[in-house]
């Protein structure tokens, strides 16, 4: 039985994460911390700052966890209004995660993102192994990242694994200041209001995924059989590739009068531009089983209904 310690898990993935975890391997065994504190006594949680190595690991002793899923970070828009921050968040938080990791003898997980890719890097089916060459903050810490995560692993024989995520997209957690947030923010705004203004400009593709498939590609990972794995760390996974006419499309099959229009925001235009339109998931298929169950128009649909339910 595994007991996990979860960083940032009040954010838009780990708020999801933590109650997949408790479903599957009991309430006992996560713990969720964040830098914020949780409304929520019903579960184990910890306030914990990933940049304090010593409060992480004495966390992580404190509890007898044998893995740690570190998600705490700043964003790809967030990141590039605060370049220095969040060099030392994501690298910082990262380095404290993986010493723990080593010194207490655990099991490792960190999602890079398709912000490690940079302008070079070729834009359709980009492979898994390819030129890396970003230009925002974020990239560039997801690339040391991942590096890192595979140092950690030929070095101290830390079990590392690492995906490469797309946009996320969910219903639950509103998104952190990343570059895809305008595909969580259309449904909301389709539900409300009929309309949506994207500050991502047409044409402008870009990788998407459903959060339940990206759930569950994290415990498929972790419990993937270590032989098989040839990468480790930094999988590409992606189910959908779209721009925001595409969603635009989608969501007019239930909200036939939703109207797009745009207003593009130049910072987070660049940064949609220097990363590719729909990167390969073969490895990830090969070497661990990726699945997604979902496309853009099974998860439209679900989207809606559930933001409905919330709202209206
Ligand atoms: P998020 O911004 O929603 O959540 C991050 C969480 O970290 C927040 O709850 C925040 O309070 C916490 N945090 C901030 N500083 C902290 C600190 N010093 N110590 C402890 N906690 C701190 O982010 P997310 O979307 O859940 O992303 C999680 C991870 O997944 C990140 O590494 C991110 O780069 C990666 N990722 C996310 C997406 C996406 O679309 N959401 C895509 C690709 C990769």
């Amino acid at each position: 039985m595994k007991k996990i310690l979860v960083t940032g898990a009040l954010g838009q993935i780990g708020s999801e994460l933590i109650t997949t975890l408790r479903d599957q391997y009991g309430d006992d065994n996560v713990i969720g911390t964040d830098i914020r504190s949780s409304e929520d006594d019903t579960c184990i949680f910890e306030t914990c700052d990933v940049t304090d190595g010593k409060a992480l690991c004495e966390t992580a002793k404190k509890h007898n966890v044998d893995t740690i899923m570190h998600l705490a970070a700043l964003l790809s828009a967030k990141a590039e209004a605060i370049p220095q921050k969040a060099w030392e968040l994501n690298m910082g938080g990262l380095v404290n995660a993986l010493e723990v990791a080593r010194e207490l003898d655990l099991q490792f997980f960190t999602p890079s993102s398709i912000g490690a890719f940079g302008p070079q890097t070729p834009k359709q089916d980009t492979p898994q192994d390819t030129i890396m060459r970003p230009t925002t903050m974020y990239g560039v810490n997801k690339v040391a990242g991942e590096l890192l995560c595979d140092y950690y692993y030929h070095r101290f024989g830390v079990d590392t694994r690492g995906i490469r995520y797309p946009g996320l997209i969910s219903y639950k957690t509103l998104p952190g200041g990343g570059t895809t947030d305008y595909a969580v923010e259309i449904y909301y705004e389709a539900v409300k209001n009929n309309r949506y203004t994207s500050y991502i400009g047409a044409n402008t593709y870009m990788d998407m995924m459903y959060m339940p498939d990206a759930l569950k590609a994290i415990i498929q990972l972790m419990e993937a059989d270590p032989d098989k794995l040839v990468h480790r760390n930094a999988f590409n996974i992606s189910s959908i590739s779209a721009a925001p006419e595409d969603f635009g499309e989608a969501i007019r099959k239930y909200i036939p009068e939703f109207n797009l229009s745009y207003d593009v925001d130049p910072v987070r235009q660049k940064i949609a531009e220097s990363w590719p339109d729909s990167i390969d998931s073969s490895a990830a298929k090969e070497e661990w089983g990726f699945e997604p169950e979902y496309d853009i128009d099974s998860m439209t649909s679900d989207m809606l209904e559930k933001i409905k339910e919330k709202y209206v």
